[in-house]
C-alpha cells in the first residue's frame, strides 16, 4: 500500500509543484484520491494512475485549490473508460456546484456519481475495503480530514502443518481464532504451531487545510502515516492563525501527540518551495523544524510524484 502525492503546493501553484492531491492505492491496486485541486487530471496521467482503480475521491473542504480540478478529474475518468460508480465525499454544497458545473458545461459522466455530504462533526464512511471516518478539523471554511484504516488481518492457519500434527478441520477454525485446542489422543496444539499471526490493519490520516486539528486526535492515534500540511515556518504563527494553516510546529506537535509512525508535510507555501535567494527558509529547513518537536516520528516534507509506502 502506498501513497503517491500528486500535488503539493499551498494555494497556487509552482513550476515543480501542483496545487493540493494524493491518491492511496491499496495493494490491490484500488485507488482513492485526497482532493483534486485545478490539473490534477493531468498530474494523475504523469504519475500513471489508472482510471478504472479509482473508486473515489475525498475532498476535504471547498477552498478552490483543494477542489476545482474534480469536474476534469471525473470527465478524465469517464474518457478513459470508467463505467463502475464513483464515490465523492465532501462538505455540503460540494453535489449542488457538481451538478450545476456538469449541466452548464453539458457534461455527461458515463458512470453513476455517487456524492456523499458530510454534515456531522464526525461521521463514519463505508468506503469499500476501509473502516473510514471523517471528522471536522478547524479552518476558515468547513474542513474535514479522515481517517482509512485497513481491516484487521486475521490469524492465518499453515495448512501442511496442521495436517502434520493431525488437527481436524473442525478445531482449525479454533487455532485461527488464537485458541489451543486438545485433540482426541489428548495431545495439546497451540495456535503457533500451525497458525501465522495477524496483523492489525495499516492506517492513513489525511487532514485538510487546518490551524487545529485536536478534534480528529482520538482516531488519529497510533497512525501509520499521517499528512498534514505545514504552510508556514514555525516563524509565521501569527499568519498561519489568521488564514487556518499550521505551520511546523504545529503540524510536529500533532505527529507527536497522535503518536504517528510516519508524517508527511505538504501543502508547502511557495516561498519555500521556489528559488529565493534565501530569503525564505528551504524544504529541508522545515522538515527541522518539524522533526525537533516529533523526534519519534519520521517526517518527510512531500513533493509532486512522491511515493510513500504504508
Ligand atoms: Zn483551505
Amino acid at each position: 500500500m502506498h501513497l503517491r502525492f500528486l500535488g503539493t503546493s499551498a494555494g497556487t501553484p509552482t513550476r515543480a509543484r501542483n496545487v493540493t492531491s494524493h491518491a492511496l492505492v491499496r495493494d490491490d491496486g484500488r485507488t482513492w484520491i485526497l482532493d483534486a485541486g485545478d490539473g490534477t487530471q493531468q498530474q494523475a496521467m504523469r504519475f500513471g494512475l489508472r482510471a478504472k482503480t479509482v473508486d473515489g475521491i475525498l475532498i476535504t473542504h471547498l477552498h478552490s485549490d483543494h477542489c476545482l480540478g474534480l469536474p476534469g478529474l471525473l470527465a478524465w475518468l469517464g474518457i478513459h473508460g470508467r463505467t463502475d460508480p464513483v464515490h465523492v465525499v465532501g462538505p455540503v454544497g460540494l453535489g449542488a456546484w457538481l451538478d450545476l458545473t456538469h449541466r452548464v458545461t453539458d457534461t455527461e459522466l458515463p458512470f453513476a456519481l455517487v456524492v456523499r455530504e458530510l454534515a456531522e462533526d464526525r461521521e463514519v464512511l463505508d468506503l469499500p475495503g476501509w473502516r473510514a471516518v471523517a471528522v471536522r478539523i478547524r479552518h476558515r471554511i468547513a474542513c474535514w480530514g479522515y481517517v482509512l484504516r485497513e481491516p484487521d488481518r486475521p490469524r492465518r492457519l499453515l495448512v501442511d502443518q496442521a495436517i502434520a500434527l493431525g488437527v481436524p478441520p473442525p478445531l482449525r477454525k479454533r487455532l485461527v481464532r488464537g485458541e489451543t485446542v486438545t485433540l482426541d489422543d489428548g495431545r495439546t496444539v497451540a495456535p503457533e504451531a500451525c497458525s501465522e499471526p495477524g496483523r492489525p490493519g495499516r492506517s492513513v490520516v489525511l487532514l485538510g487545510d487546518t490551524d487545529d486539528a485536536d478534534a480528529i486526535l482520538p482516531d488519529a492515534m497510533d497512525c501509520d502515516l499521517l499528512v498534514r500540511e505545514a504552510t508556514y515556518a514555525a516563524d509565521r504563527d501569527a499568519n498561519a492563525r489568521q488564514w487556518g494553516h499550521s505551520t511546523t510546529v504545529m503540524t510536529g506537535d500533532f505527529a507527536a501527540r497522535c503518536r504517528a509512525r510516519h508524517l508527511v508535510a505538504t501543502h508547502l507555501s511557495a516561498r519555500y518551495t521556489v528559488p529565493n535567494g534565501g530569503r525564505h527558509p528551504a524544504v529541508e529547513a522545515l522538515v527541522a523544524e518539524i522533526q525537533a518537536r516529533c523526534p519519534d516520528t519520521r517526517v518527510t516534507a512531500a513533493k509532486d510524484g512522491l511515493v510513500v509506502d504504508i
